[in-house]
């Protein structure tokens, strides 16, 4: 038991090495069962959840996405989704300065997320 836990955690670490940016549960699976077949979808979604409480991992919510899970990285950054392919990628940047509002009565602000959109380079050259 022991071990094969060590095998999952390693093929769903793995699944965010290679691919360095932010992944749905789904594209973590898929990456993970190229090292453990046998790897299944409910394990990957309980993991990444434990990472998330455990201040590993942040979950990142888009509105009518699924769900991104990113490792924690020191500071926060802007995200970048390719229009084609609907993958999302960090920017290395600092975060755009957000200018003061002044929200509606009533309304609590607390979150922002900064979203540059556009083709990753795998579709604008699979375009051009
Ligand atoms: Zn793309």
């Amino acid at each position: 038991m022991k071990q094969r836990n060590t095998q999952q955690k390693l093929a769903i670490e793995r699944a965010f090495r290679i691919s360095k940016r932010p992944l749905t549960a789904s594209e973590v699976h898929a990456l993970a069962v190229q090292d453990l077949p046998a790897l299944g979808i409910r394990t990957v979604f309980r993991r990444l959840s434990e990472w998330v409480k455990a201040g590993r991992l942040v979950r990142v919510d888009y509105p009518g996405k699924p769900p991104l899970y990113e490792v924690v990285a020191g500071k926060h950054h802007p995200h970048f989704i390719c229009r084609i392919c609907q993958k999302v990628y960090d920017l290395d940047m600092e975060a755009v300065d957000v200018p003061v509002i002044n929200p509606p009565d009533g309304f609590i602000i607390d979150g922002q997320e900064t979203i540059f959109y556009g083709s990753c380079p795998q579709c604008y050259q699979r375009l051009s």
